[in-house]
């Protein structure tokens, strides 16, 4: 009897700590994930290059608004009819103004990911400016440029967006609707249809983002890794004169074309596909 009362604690707990190492494996596994994005997210918050080169894009954009002052004909938007238009430029907020890397280091010690906290993170208003933002948008402002902030943050963070905004010195017109939220108008993350709302208007003489997305409409940005590079060389008189992409190593539709855009894949099958993306010979 005692002998067999032994072998059901022994079972028992066999059982029981198998348990929890499936229960500790599955967690681990989607903190694993977001420590892959450790080197990502130290470039964006640490790196003195990833300043240099967001402060030499903001440079190169204001350049491009002098120019597109004086020439009429000059538009960002592929076949816009310019004539009687004021001029706009047309601009991302998040990491291309907004620097949320702080949310992206909160994921990775938390073993969060995306949407967890976010929404919170943004209420919160205190991303801090991407290098050279501000500066640059301020001087569109003082040429009497309108700055369109188009956004794919839900319309619940219109507010706080605004705020975050205002904290860091960054202008927006209190005067009309310029910053413009998924999920308003019935607006999905295509951004087209909002650039071509401003452009109805507007003379737009630049763009800046940092998602191909923010320049091409989703039929060509929710392409295969590839393609999406295809689309990028159709575009090349575009790239540096009157589109700035900046970078953004932490995420992006570049990660989501990996999985075919497929954002339900479990962490395991995230983690092979990544692996399997890897290209050894370089091609
Ligand atoms: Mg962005």
């Amino acid at each position: 009897m005692k002998a067999r009362l032994w072998q059901f604690f022994f079972l028992f707990y066999a059982f029981a700590s198998i348990e929890n190492i499936f229960a500790e494996e599955s967690k681990k596994n989607i903190k694993d994930i977001k420590e892959q994005n450790i080197m990502s997210v130290l470039y964006q918050q640490t790196a003195a290059e990833r300043m240099a080169g967001s402060l030499q894009t903001f440079k190169l954009a204001k350049q491009a608004i002098d120019k597109a002052l004086a020439d009429p004909s000059w538009s960002a938007l592929p076949g816009q009819n310019t004539r009687d238009k004021k001029p706009a430029i047309i601009v991302d907020v998040d990491e291309t103004v907004l620097d949320n890397t702080a949310y992206e280091a909160r994921m990775i010690l938390n073993g969060t990911s995306y949407p967890e906290g976010w929404i919170r993170w943004c209420k919160e208003a205190v991303a801090t400016e991407v290098p050279g933002a501000k500066d640059f948008l301020n001087y569109a402002a003082l040429k009497g440029i309108t700055i369109f902030y188009v956004t794919n943050r839900v319309f619940q963070l219109k507010e706080a967006t605004k705020k975050n905004l205002s904290n860091l010195g960054i202008p927006w017109d209190q005067a009309k609707d310029t910053i413009l939220m998924r999920g308003e108008n019935n607006w999905n993350s295509d951004k087209g249809p909002r650039r071509a709302l401003v452009g109805s208007e507007y003379r737009v003489l630049i763009m800046v983002g940092d998602n191909l997305g923010d320049f091409v409409d989703a039929k060509e940005n929710n392409l295969i890794a590839s393609k999406r590079k295809n689309i990028v060389k159709d575009y090349t008189d575009y790239w540096g004169v009157k589109w700035f992409m900046l970078q953004n190593v932490a995420y992006g539709d570049w990660e989501g074309a990996l999985y075919n855009f497929d954002y339900s894949l479990s962490p395991e099958e995230v983690h092979k596909t990544r692996i399997k993306s890897l290209d050894p010979q370089g091609n």
